[in-house]
């Protein structure tokens, strides 16, 4: 449907390329989340331009994904690939550069919507010099990051006082799920004005294969079980978990017990080291007989992964949101998971799959085994998993719960004439 609203909105993601290819270093859930969002708004009628932080020579400065939608790369800092949590000095840089972009193209946005604590600090700063609307994501929080992890960043008092100030201040803040909601509420700040809005899949992308055609085209044996993880390598992804509940698991030593992992990785870069210990952890316990790494899955091929799989796992220490559960949930599969944050959301016990406690080998053993060895029941998950997906989760609901928000701020902050001649017009 093609509205008529032509409102320009800017998506900010100073650390989440939407451009770029997913399943690597730092590009994951946020870089489809805004790149998601930003496709189907523009479907809808608004002008996206969707900006981020430049980081190799090579990249194009302007991609254009459809009519009404683009990718901007501005340089603030050294044109290369930057850890997030080294980024925060070039950010006033990165604000100079939108207000200059703007000034060059003769209009400013009235709406931005950022994303990721960075993007919060560019939308703050921009407020002060021009009238907008601010909407923000957070994709991770501090608060709940620093638990999980034993080498805190020197960065993290900045990220916790900027995450604060924003929860206070901007117009609006979409929280993922509701237990990211009561995350903010009782670990950031009570004040803010949050609405809840999940994360969306492209369900069209999912859910059309048979089992039989994606094993016969990746090669998988019909009779295998299949127990299937993707994402990033990254040690509070949980992977190690998941290695030693196959491990553990009662089918061991069945010829057709299968590991597939999925996830790019760069050989030296964290992702790299990562993947290589989580080989050594496989190496140790036998495993190399039944487990493949199958790399960076791109879209084209991650549909069939999915669909082949008995199994998605998504072991995470913590995940704010987990898009790769509603996408295998898209795709028929039942998901074990980590009990945790936007998975209790996303997964429900016993009818789309099984929640697991988190770095639990023995219970995602259990939880695994119990849907590999009732297929039956399996489907029966399956079913009410993409069903849940089509009912919550699609990426045009999303856009148009996030579109109607943002006509109801654009309409609050204009001033009453204005509005007047809006609604005669
Ligand atoms: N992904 C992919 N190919 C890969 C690995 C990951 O396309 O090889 C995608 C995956 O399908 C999902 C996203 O990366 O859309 C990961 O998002 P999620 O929210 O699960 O985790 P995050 O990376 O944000 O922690």
């Amino acid at each position: 449907m093609f509205q008529t609203n032509k409102h320009r909105i800017a998506l900010i993601s100073v650390s989440g390329d939407p451009a770029v290819e997913i399943g690597q270093e730092e590009a994951g859930g946020q870089n489809v989340y805004v790149r998601q969002v930003g496709y189907a708004l523009a479907e809808m009628g608004w002008q996206v331009d969707m900006f981020t932080r430049r980081i190799s020579p090579d990249q194009a400065a302007i991609v254009q994904h459809s009519p009404n939608c683009r990718t901007i790369r501005l340089t603030a800092g050294p044109v290369e690939f930057i850890g997030r949590d080294h980024i925060f000095g070039y950010l006033p840089e990165f604000v100079d550069e939108l207000q200059r972009f703007q000034e060059r193209q003769g209009y400013t946005y009235e709406l931005i919507h950022t994303n990721y604590w960075l993007s919060s600090w560019v939308g703050m700063e921009l407020k002060k010099r021009q009238k907008l609307v601010q909407v923000h994501t957070y994709h991770s929080l501090g608060a709940i990051k620093y638990k999980t992890i034993a080498d805190i960043p020197a960065i993290a008092t900045k990220r916790l006082e900027v995450e604060k100030t924003c929860l206070e201040t901007v117009d609006r803040v979409v929280a993922t799920s509701p237990q990211e909601r009561e995350h903010m509420e009782t670990l950031v700040s009570q004040q803010g004005q949050i609405d809840m809005i999940p994360c969306g899949t492209d369900i069209n992308n999912f859910g059309d294969i048979e089992k039989s055609v994606a094993r016969e085209k990746l090669g998988i044996a019909p009779d295998a079980k299949m127990v299937f993880y993707v994402g990033r390598f990254d040690p509070r992804k949980g992977i190690e978990t998941l290695v030693r509940a196959v491990a553990q698991s009662s089918l061991r030593g069945e010829a057709n017990l299968q590991l597939v992992i999925g996830g790019g990785s760069r050989p030296g870069q964290s992702d790299g080291i990562e993947r290589d210990r989580i080989a050594g952890i496989v190496d140790e316990l036998g495993l190399n007989d039944c487990t493949t790494f199958a790399g960076r899955l791109d879209h084209e091929i991650l549909p069939y992964y999915y669909a082949a799989a008995d199994v998605c796992v998504v072991p995470s220490h913590y995940e704010p949101f987990g898009l790769v559960a509603i996408e295998a949930m898209a795709s028929n599969t039942p998901v074990v998971a980590s009990d945790v944050g936007g998975l209790q959301f996303t997964v429900v016990p016993e009818v789309t799959g099984l929640l697991a406690p988190p770095q639990d080998e023995v219970a995602f053993a259990k939880a695994i085994d119990r849907i590999l060895s009732n297929p039956t029941w399996r489907d029966e998950l399956g079913a009410a998993a993409r069903q849940r997906v089509e009912t919550t989760f699609s990426w045009d609901g999303v856009a148009s719960q996030l579109s109607k928000l943002y006509t109801h701020l654009l309409t609050q902050s204009t001033p009453a004439t204005v509005k007047k001649e809006a609604v005669a017009a």
